[in-house]
């Protein structure tokens, strides 16, 4: 074993709930991303112990910095394509990079990450009897046809585009968990992320959101791509953490895969209206073309969530953005600070 935990999960008293809470021994891979340090933040505020495992290629220390010095949180440098053990009682598999350009920048190294990070985390769940949880996605439906997304559509995705090495990276995890499921008895969770966004977002990941504040913070072109009028549904970080953990406690006989969206639709030009409205900038339109492979439309169906997880969504679009705004501020002041 390579990890400092001596022992698995034990109980604790909690004076302000006056309650025992159970005391978890938990592994975050891809901790140090955007969803992942969030997801660590809670798990350790929750008072379980995390280790965040992360090889850097998107995430940074500087995101999970603020928890380094709580005795209940590791971090370590790992591949999730290597194996590695640790006795744990939960796992959460976030490895992998989300943005187009990230993923598309390796994809030989995308795949690898979901279909080899996905077994090994498998085999260690079963290993040490872990309860594992792949962090799915929304871009399992493809370009899709059935409008908006219930989990029974299988999806329209294109096996050979320069998203595939994602889309089906992640549609194979799935098979592997259902799979590992069946045959070996192991504890699984699915969950398919809709389109997230908040603070710790990077700045440099080409996604939207972040996109679209920074020009709009620096008075630069907000770049269109196509014509704007694709769709998607933005939910804020928090909502979907809270999604996650929920999921993770549900009865053992549900194992998903179950969305985790906030189903407000706009198009990709609403929401560059409401962000320079939001940041009183005077950025104005460019249009360029839009990528290979993308979904025309993106909404997710959230009836299995309300009814399973007694979960929605509860950050408006303009209340998330605000924040997510204050956040690119703050890192922009810092920058001007250090005189980047
Ligand atoms: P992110 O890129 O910020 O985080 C991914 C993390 O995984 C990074 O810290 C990165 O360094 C790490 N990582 C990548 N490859 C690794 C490897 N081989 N070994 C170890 N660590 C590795 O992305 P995110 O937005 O935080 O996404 C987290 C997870 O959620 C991903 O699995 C992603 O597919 C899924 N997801 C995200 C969204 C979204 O809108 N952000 C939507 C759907 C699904
Ligand atoms: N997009 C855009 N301008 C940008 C970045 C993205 O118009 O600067 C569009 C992109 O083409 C897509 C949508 O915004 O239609 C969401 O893109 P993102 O990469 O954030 O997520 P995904 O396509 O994976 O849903």
């Amino acid at each position: 074993m390579n990890n400092s935990f001596s022992q698995k999960q034990h109980i604790k008293y909690d004076k302000s709930a006056k309650n025992y809470i159970i005391m978890k021994k938990i592994l975050v891979t891809g901790g140090a991303g955007f969803i992942g340090s969030h997801l660590c933040a809670k798990l350790i505020n929750d008072g379980h112990s995390v280790i965040c495992l992360d090889n850097f290629f998107t995430g940074s220390r500087s995101n999970v910095w603020h928890l380094i010095d709580n005795p209940r949180f590791e971090l370590v440098r790992h591949d999730v394509t290597v194996p590695y053990n640790a006795e744990v009682d939960e796992i959460y598999n976030l490895a992998c990079p989300a943005s187009p350009v990230h993923y598309q920048h390796d994809p030989v190294k995308t795949v690898k990450t979901s279909v080899m990070g996905a077994i090994n985390m498998l085999a260690l769940g079963r290993q040490v009897g872990a309860k594992v949880l792949q962090a799915s996605t929304s871009e399992v439906y493809g370009d899709p046809i059935v409008h908006p997304q219930t989990e029974e559509y299988w999806g329209n995705v294109n096996t050979v585009g320069i998203r595939s090495c994602y889309d089906e990276g992640k549609r194979c995890a799935e098979t592997l968990f259902m799979d590992y499921h069946r045959q070996k008895k192991l504890r699984i969770k699915i969950i398919r992320i809709f389109n997230t966004y908040g603070p710790l977002m990077s700045k440099n990941d080409g996604r939207v959101v972040s996109n679209f504040i920074i020009q709009a913070l620096k008075d630069e072109d907000i770049t269109l791509y196509g014509d704007g009028s694709q769709t998607r549904s933005f939910q804020y970080v928090d909502d979907l953490v809270e999604g996650m953990v929920r999921m993770m406690d549900t009865d053992d006989k549900f194992v998903g895969p179950i969305n985790i969206g906030n189903p407000n639709e706009f198009t990709i030009k609403e929401l560059a209206e409401k962000v320079i409205e939001l940041t009183g900038s005077k950025s104005k339109f460019i249009y360029k073309p839009l990528p290979g492979d993308e979904p025309k439309q993106r909404q997710p169906d959230i009836t299995l969530a309300k009814e399973k997880l007694n979960w929605e969504p509860s950050v408006y679009l303009e209340e998330g953005l605000i924040k997510t705004i204050e956040y690119f501020k703050s890192i922009r002041s810092e920058e001007r600070r250090v005189g980047k």
